[in-house]
């Protein structure tokens, strides 16, 4: 019989057992894992570096980073945000860093040094972390009047007043959530690149240049989207863009791949997005500027550096533009100049299918946000009961920002959990 049982050793499961056992010396507390080691997912993460959060402490522009969870994030992130995950790391002699883009690592930069922290953190005080232990059922049972959380881990049993589920993305706890009267939107990957062959890139990987990507809606996907009330009218983001070998990568293209989780999914994965290789023009604009270069230059298009794009890229639109290697500016035609403005500023490509981006991936659906009482993270359903991570439908762009969902869910469920103890107990 334990008070608090954490299932899932992973980043949310960690964060909260610990701070309940912080809060709560008393307490006793077990995390249940089921694999053979804990804390994979950090092990992993920003490719072994772990993007433990980002330089981004004020809690609304923190907030606007998930697709899923905006609005419910808000007042958890007023409690609990990046700037206190730092302190939680500095306190424990772990520095942190910022990098150009807001994203902030280990000083080490291994993952390491966070899953050591975590470790010694729970050895000082006196957290059970039980490995190979994997939940196959939850009861909410009633004995001598009190309720109480029954744990099926392989043949046995475990019991505990207060349970916190911080098992991720795993569909199987999903179920046995549901069970329990929960509900859970359905999952689907966010955090993918895109699938593109193309004349255009497909000699050019490692190219990256800033662009501004639009997804082209499609005009009718069907019942189930109009359902969810899908709309792609509105999916355009604007950031750093990384050619591959498979298509398009970069926060650019992530970002949108987060934001359209759900209807790019109802796509299958087969859309076309417009690209803007030179946000800071519109085509006509563009076409001006063009048309300016034409009056004074003499060399040829090909070999005349107008835009701050790369080379390569340039070069290979020139020629998508049906303007030869060899053309000059006095020879060029105003409509291939137009054509190559629109290519510059609208090109269109075809998507066909995903790949996992190496640095990070993550789910987005799970339990209900209707659910959940944000200022605790218990459920709203079942007394007792708890959430911290990716469980529940809460996920966010590329940059350290699911895992400060882990920590502020984490912290607060933590929270949640003391008090409820120590009502009980009084
Ligand atoms: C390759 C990769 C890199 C990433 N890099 C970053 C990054 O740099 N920055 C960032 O912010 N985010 C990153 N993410 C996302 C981030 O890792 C997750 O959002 C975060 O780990 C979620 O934490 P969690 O504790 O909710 O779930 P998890 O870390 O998935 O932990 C859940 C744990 O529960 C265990 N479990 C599941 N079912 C059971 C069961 N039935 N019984 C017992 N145990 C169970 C699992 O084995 C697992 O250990 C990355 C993700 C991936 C895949």
């Amino acid at each position: 019989m334990y008070d608090v049982l954490v299932i899932g050793g992973g980043a949310a499961g960690f964060y909260a057992a610990i701070h309940i056992a912080e809060s709560r010396p008393q307490t006793k507390i077990a995390i249940l894992e089921r694999g053979k080691e804990v804390l994979t997912k950090v092990k992993v993460s920003g490719g072994g570096r772990c993007n433990v959060t980002h330089a981004e402490f004020n809690p609304s522009d923190l907030s606007k980073n998930y697709p899923r969870g905006e609005k419910e994030l808000l007042g958890p992130f007023h409690t609990y945000a990046s700037g206190d995950t730092v302190g939680f790391f500095e306190e424990r002699g772990v520095a942190l860093k910022i990098e150009d883009d807001g994203r902030m690592f280990p000083v080490s930069n291994s993952s390491q040094t966070i899953i050591d922290c975590f470790l010694s953190e729970a050895d000082r005080l006196g957290i059970q972390v039980k490995t190979h232990c994997s939940v196959t059922g939850i009861e909410h049972i009633e004995e001598a009047g009190t309720k109480k959380w029954k744990v099926a881990v392989g043949d046995s049993f475990m019991f505990c007043n207060k349970l916190v589920l911080a098992t991720g993305s795993n569909p199987k706890m999903w179920n046995y959530i549901e069970s329990l009267g929960h509900t859970i939107v359905p999952p689907v990957p966010s955090l993918f690149t895109f699938n593109i062959k193309d004349e255009r890139i497909v000699d050019i990987p490692g190219v990256a240049t800033h662009a501004e990507v639009k997804v082209i809606p499609k005009k009718s996907i069907g019942k189930k989207s109009s359902r969810l009330k899908l709309d792609a009218s509105s999916l355009t983001s604007e950031g750093p863009l990384l050619v591959t070998h498979w298509g398009m990568s970069g926060p650019a293209i992530l970002k949108l791949s987060a934001w359209g989780a759900r209807i790019l999914e109802q796509y299958n994965y087969q859309f076309r997005i417009q690209v803007n290789w030179v946000p800071e023009y519109h085509q006509d604009g563009l076409l001006a500027l063009l048309l300016k270069v034409k009056q004074v230059e003499k060399k040829t298009v090909l070999r005349t550096k107008v835009l701050d794009i790369p080379k390569r890229l340039w070069a290979n639109l020139v020629n998508a533009s049906g303007i030869e290697d060899t053309v000059t500016w006095p020879a060029v035609s105003k409509q291939q100049l137009t054509i190559l403005a629109e290519q510059l500023t609208a090109g269109i490509f075809q998507v066909n299918g995903k790949s996992t981006f190496k640095e990070e991936f993550v789910t987005a659906g799970g339990v209900n946000l209707k659910e959940i009482n944000f200022k605790t993270y218990e459920s709203k359903i079942l007394t007792g009961l708890y959430f911290a991570g990716e469980i529940i439908n809460v996920d966010a762009i590329t940059g350290g920002f699911n895992f400060q969902n882990a920590w502020t869910g984490g912290f607060i469920a933590a929270k949640g959990v003391v008090n409820d103890l120590n009502t009980n107990s009084e």
